[in-house]
């Protein structure tokens, strides 16, 4: 936490981060390859995240790198041959962009696109960090501000001090209750029917190495290989609606027997197979994080859907996620605590435009994605052929050294 030695630093910080998903784990990792450590106080008992899986791109593959733990994700991701759009009844190639088929996109960004199991991200994750670090079953309560610290009361007479508290608790972040007020989730309008199954009981898919897209009147279905093998199909089918979602403080909500495949009625029978190859239960709803003027407040900052939550249509919310948390180790291990709110101002400068930017594009693509058949699929079929060109500043960008740079400028400007 010195890097300049400087002796007005205050030393051994009581770092604190609620949420041990992907966010709250890579800050935790980052950090203590920096030498400063971090304490993570996750709600659940253990460290799972059933039945859903999270494709990775470059700008958070090459981090993961730099952190040492690509190759543990790698050992149990599958990378997709191509990225594919497809019309929903014919399966026409509408657009076809190569990922691993000449190793193109990872020569394009410098690090692998890879489709992987939450739970075994979260595994090769959690064996990262120091293991008495992690406080499962520590479910946030309450947050208070004493001025020289915050207070954290997890319920139970258990209360922490930390000098600094770092909400990456999810979409449904009470950290974020704390820094910017209630309110922050909103419902997008569109659910989903998400599943794993087996490829081999997948005989009409043509492509099942690939990530794919199949576009039709008001839904898609999205999926793409796991598992080191690629054993496995990944898919998530999104429809538009309920309207309104029938539950404010519930993901899901019961479907009856049937409901998810007859959503995509008359679609390609690769499309109908693989729904119904799954069991569903409940449909999910898709929420988003409102967009927030004040990521901080205090001695309080948010990561990841705790502030920026996303529609999954660019694959971006882990991968943003990552970015945040490499930031702020990179903005804290260089600075320290002492100036925080001139750092976590930067932090949020370096995060918030970009994140937006994402946010925004991910909901613009819903529509896309589920044009009725009509006069303007010829222009939404171009654009699909141009998606590399017009979307490589997402997976190019690089995090940490963003994250420099704008350190370097403050201090010149401060220089001159
Ligand atoms: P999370 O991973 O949600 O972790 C939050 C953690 O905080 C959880 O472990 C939770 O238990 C804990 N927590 C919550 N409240 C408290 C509390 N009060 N006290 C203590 N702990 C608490 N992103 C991609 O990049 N690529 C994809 O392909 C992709 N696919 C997706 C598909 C679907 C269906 C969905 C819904 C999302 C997808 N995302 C994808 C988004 C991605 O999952 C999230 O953006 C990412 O998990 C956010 O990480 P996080 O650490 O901010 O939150």
């Amino acid at each position: 936490m010195r890097p300049n030695g400087s002796p007005s630093r205050r030393t051994d910080p009581r770092i604190a981060i609620v949420g041990g998903g992907i966010g709250g784990l890579t800050l935790a990792i980052d950090l203590a390859s920096r030498g400063i450590r971090a304490e993570i106080y996750e709600q659940a008992p253990q460290l799972t995240e059933i039945g859903a899986a999270v494709a990775l791109s470059a700008n958070a593959t090459r981090e993961l790198d730099r952190l040492g733990v690509l190759a543990g994700v790698e050992a149990h991701a599958a990378e997709p041959t191509e990225l594919i759009y497809s019309g929903w009844r014919d399966n026409a190639r509408i657009a076809a962009h190569p990922v691993s088929a000449g190793r193109a996109y990872r020569e394009r960004f410098g690090g692998p696109y890879l489709g992987v199991h939450r739970a075994d991200l979260q595994k090769v994750l959690g064996a990262a960090v120091l293991a008495d670090a992690l406080h499962l079953d520590h479910r946030l309560e309450q947050i208070t501000e004493t001025g020289d610290a915050v207070r954290l009361d997890f319920g139970r007479g258990r209360v922490v001090e930390a000098d600094l508290v770092i909400g990456a608790d999810g979409v449904r972040s009470a950290v974020r209750d704390h820094v910017a007020g209630p309110g922050g989730t909103r419902y997008s309008g569109t659910s989903a029917f998400r599943g794993i199954v087996p490829t081999r009981r997948l005989p009409s898919l043509p492509d099942p190495g690939a990530i794919q897209f199949w576009m039709g009147p008001g839904a898609h279905l999205l999926h793409y290989a796991i598992g080191s093998d690629g054993r496995d199909v990944n898919f998530f089918a999104v429809v538009e609606g309920p309207q309104p979602w029938p539950s404010h403080d519930r993901w899901t909500v019961p479907i009856e027997p049937g409901e998810a495949v007859a959503a995509f009625a008359g679609w390609h029978p690769a499309v109908t197979e693989m729904i119904g190859a799954a069991e569903h239960a409940v449909r999910w709803g898709l929420f988003t994080t409102r967009p927030l003027l004040h990521w901080h407040r205090g001695r309080a900052v948010l990561l990841g859907d705790a502030v920026h939550a996303m529609l999954p249509h660019h694959g971006q919310g882990a991968n943003t996620t990552i970015e945040d948390a490499v930031t702020l180790a990179e903005l804290l291990a260089a600075r320290g605590l002492d100036d925080l709110d001139a750092t976590l101002s930067l932090y949020r400068s370096l995060r918030r435009t970009r994140t937006r930017q994402i946010q925004l594009s991910s909901t613009a693509t819903n529509d896309l994605l589920h044009l009725a058949d009509s006069d303007d699929l010829p222009a939404r079929n171009a654009r699909m052929a141009r998606f590399p060109e017009r979307f490589a500043w997402i997976h190019a960008h690089r995090a940490c050294e963003a994250a420099r740079e704008a350190m370097g400028a403050a201090m010149l400007a401060r220089a001159s």
